[in-house]
């Protein structure tokens, strides 16, 4: 069985044809400038030259029919035909309430998703415009949704309920919801199998630090909280988002700042984090690289990027009631040494010991704590569009 993943962005397009026999990806996409000059595919596939594709595509239904073109090209391509194709997996952002696991598109799905667009108006509209395009070029391959908010729903009452007053809840959906779901069920799973144990007896604190990052708390397989909240913009300091800050910073920008309520959203989202307090870049590459050659703002913007994970962690730790393992997954969670030395310096009290010839490792699931250490460190390279696929054969075969 193939089944295509696809994770649609306003301008961009990600996807992967998953062969289900062996789990292993027959090839890998991005388009990128949809709707915009100089549209571009670029297809890989082990073993090949990436195969590029310059085009103009006006709009998603343009970029699926170049992306089913490529896989099915004559030369390029990977699958004689589209038939080939058993299943579609998308990834939508936001699943409100009503989503706790992934289904099946049918009408009354694509309702409630256009329901949902209201709680995350950047995210969803593109990724529902993605299914629809889908849909049109192939009426009769089923498809299935797999949300970011879904493993989340687990969080009791008192993690996902804002401290206001409870009817903005109850009539507006005012809560936590949480994101990065997949990447967090399945780099906890991975872990449990590593740890040779069932995941319903660990407490796992799992990181997935990437330009955007958030930190849950897996306790006995199941989320029970997060970082991030109502929209991804809440939790830790991030590579362009500011993450937590105090609510009346927000208010005080717009009354004695006069910023408008579009730029108050544009610096929150967008020039705040690591890039706001460096000066330099979102990229955390870039900012190492400044931090040692003495750039103090780049230095200070890395130690409070450490300081609020480390927080985060000890918090959920407290909530657990312990912790057995540790995480670090996503761009920088996969692939930086010290960044994971340093937020997890200063956790021995914890039972953290991280031995530091282990934790050189890049993109590679690894044990990086030492033999000695009370609570297990590991990196585990995230994979969300194989468990978009594997919830997508699921479905589809039941
Ligand atoms: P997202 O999916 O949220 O866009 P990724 O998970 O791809 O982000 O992570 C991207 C980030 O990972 C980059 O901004 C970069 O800061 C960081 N990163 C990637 N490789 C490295 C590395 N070798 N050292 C430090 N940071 C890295």
């Amino acid at each position: 069985m193939k089944i295509l993943v696809i994770n649609c962005g306003s301008s961009s397009l990600k996807y992967q044809l998953i062969d289900m026999a062996n789990e292993m990806a027959l090839a890998k996409g991005l388009v990128e400038r949809i709707g915009i000059e100089g549209s571009i595919l670029t297809q890989k596939v082990e073993g090949r030259d990436k195969y590029v594709v310059k085009e103009t595509m006006n709009d998603h239904n343009d970029a699926i029919r170049i992306v089913l073109d490529a896989l099915v090209d004559k030369e390029n391509g990977v699958i004689k035909n589209m038939e080939e194709i058993s299943a579609v997996g998308h990834r939508v952002v936001h699943g409100g309430e009503k989503y706790s696991k992934s289904v099946i598109i049918d009408d009354e799905v694509m309702k409630e998703l256009e329901e949902c667009a209201k709680l995350a108006p950047l995210h969803n509209p593109p990724n529902i415009i993605g299914i629809n395009a889908c849909k049109k070029l192939m009426p009769n391959t089923p498809m299935v949704v797999v949300f970011d908010t879904a493993f989340h729903q687990t969080m009791p009452e008192k993690a996902y309920i804002y401290p206001l007053p409870y009817e903005l809840y109850t009539e507006h959906k005012i809560r936590k919801y949480g994101f990065h779901g997949t990447s967090h069920k399945y780099v906890s799973n991975v872990a449990a199998e590593m740890i040779g144990k069932d995941i319903k007896d660990l407490k796992i604190i799992t990181c997935h630090l990437g330009n955007g990052g958030s930190v849950t708390a897996v306790k006995n397989g199941e989320s029970i909280d997060t970082t991030m909240g109502f929209t991804p913009l809440e939790g830790i300091a991030m590579g362009t988002r500011s993450g937590n800050i105090d609510p009346a910073i927000v208010t005080f920008l717009i009354k004695e700042l006069n910023y408008s309520v579009e730029e108050a959203n544009n610096l929150l989202n967008k020039k705040s984090g690591v890039l706001g307090i460096s000066g330099v870049s979102s990229d955390f590459r870039d900012i190492e690289e400044a931090a040692s050659n003495g750039n103090k703002r780049a230095e200070l913007a890395l130690d409070v990027f450490h300081y609020r994970v480390k927080q985060a962690i000890g918090s959920y730790a407290a909530v657990m009631g312990g912790v057995d393992c540790i995480v670090f997954t996503a761009g920088l969670g996969e692939n930086a040494p010290e960044t994971r030395e340093a937020i997890c310096n200063g956790l021995e009290f914890l039972g953290v010991n991280v031995d530091k010839e282990k934790n050189n490792v890049r993109g590679k699931a690894t044990l990086v704590s030492a033999a000695d250490s009370k609570v297990k460190v590991f990196v585990i390279p995230t994979d969300e569009e194989l468990m978009i696929a594997r919830d997508t054969k699921e479905l589809i075969s039941k």
